[in-house]
């Protein structure tokens, strides 16, 4: 997912580590080739910008250019850097769900994988965490997604609340925490209704379904191969909703990278997994130190 930022930034470290001294132009020089290479890849102008302040700030002054391999003091920087720019609180892949049963809202506009999300969690909470999941969907205005989920909760062996036809998203929520109780569930996810856009009525369908379910995780799931469109519509779910991390979907995809890289430094929030696929088991956790590997090769 980020083979051309690699690729640029290779480029540029490759030349930095031959070149035996440096100068601070030569960093400097350096620095701003990273940021073209940040930009090129669909990471908004002030993250990178941001970005490069950081490492600059790091890389001047007598430590780097007196080093003995200044080079690779650059890159190490840069690394940390990243590292710092990506990572969350907690554990990578880690999700509130002790307290049994946990609630989990599943937000994200129509299309954005929402679903498919919800199905690739449960299916990981169950066979890597030993968790009995419950799923629930909550978008009465789609009759197609609630039988999607149910079809795919018999794929993945998990079972589904019975779809009742006429009850609202709240009464939908309510039965579903009855039902993880009764049901010795260990967590539930609540698939909520999705739209093209963010509008007042997704927004105020979303509070309400929150403000019953009291949910120990709000995860928005976003088409990373939207770049900074991702980034805008997790800073709006935030504002309005609160989200307490981030599953980026289509990583798969051409995408430039971008939406991951800004996505911590705009929105304050991390990125919990990324989607690689369309099967159920393609949900990665999203590592800041791995993806920083990747992409510093
Ligand atoms: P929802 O409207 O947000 O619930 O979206 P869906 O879960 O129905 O997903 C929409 C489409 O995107 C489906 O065809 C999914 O198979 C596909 N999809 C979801 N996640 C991924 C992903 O990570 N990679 C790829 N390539 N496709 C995905």
């Amino acid at each position: 997912m980020f083979e051309n930022l690699s690729e640029r930034l290779g480029g540029v470290f490759d030349r930095l580590t031959k070149a035996g001294a440096l100068s601070e132009d030569d960093v400097k020089t350096a620095l701003r080739e990273v940021r073209t290479a940040l930009l090129e890849a669909d990471v908004s102008l002030p993250v990178a910008r941001d970005f490069i302040k950081a490492v600059q700030k790091k890389a001047t002054g007598a430590s780097v250019t007196k080093s003995v391999t200044p080079g690779q003091q650059v890159v190490k920087i840069v690394h940390d850097e990243l590292v710092a720019f990506l990572a969350g609180e907690g554990e990578p892949g880690k999700l509130k769900v002790d307290n049994p049963p946990a609630p989990i809202l599943m937000v994200g506009l129509q299309g954005s994988g929402k679903t498919t999300t919800t199905a690739k969690l449960a299916k990981r909470l169950k066979e890597r965490e030993g968790k009995r999941v419950l799923m629930a969907s909550l978008d009465v205005n789609r009759p197609a997604a609630m039988e999607q989920l149910a079809i795919l909760g018999q794929q993945i062996g998990v079972d589904t609340l019975p779809i009742v036809k006429g009850e609202d998203p709240v009464t939908i929520a309510k039965r579903a925490k009855t039902q993880a109780g009764l049901g010795g569930y260990d967590v539930y996810l609540l698939d909520t209704a999705g739209r093209l856009h963010i509008d007042q009525e997704l927004i105020a369908q979303a509070a309400a379904v929150r403000d019953v379910a009291n949910p120990r995780e709000t995860l928005l799931v976003v088409d990373g191969l939207t770049g900074q469109d991702a980034v805008n519509v997790a800073t709006e779910f935030d504002d309005k909703i609160g989200v307490t991390g981030v599953v980026l979907t289509r990583m798969d995809g051409d995408g430039r990278g971008g939406a991951a890289l800004s996505m911590r430094a705009v929105t304050g929030k991390p990125i919990k997994f990324v989607g690689l696929g369309e099967k159920t088991d393609a949900l990665e956790e999203f590592h800041p130190e791995r993806v920083a590997g990747r992409i510093l090769g």
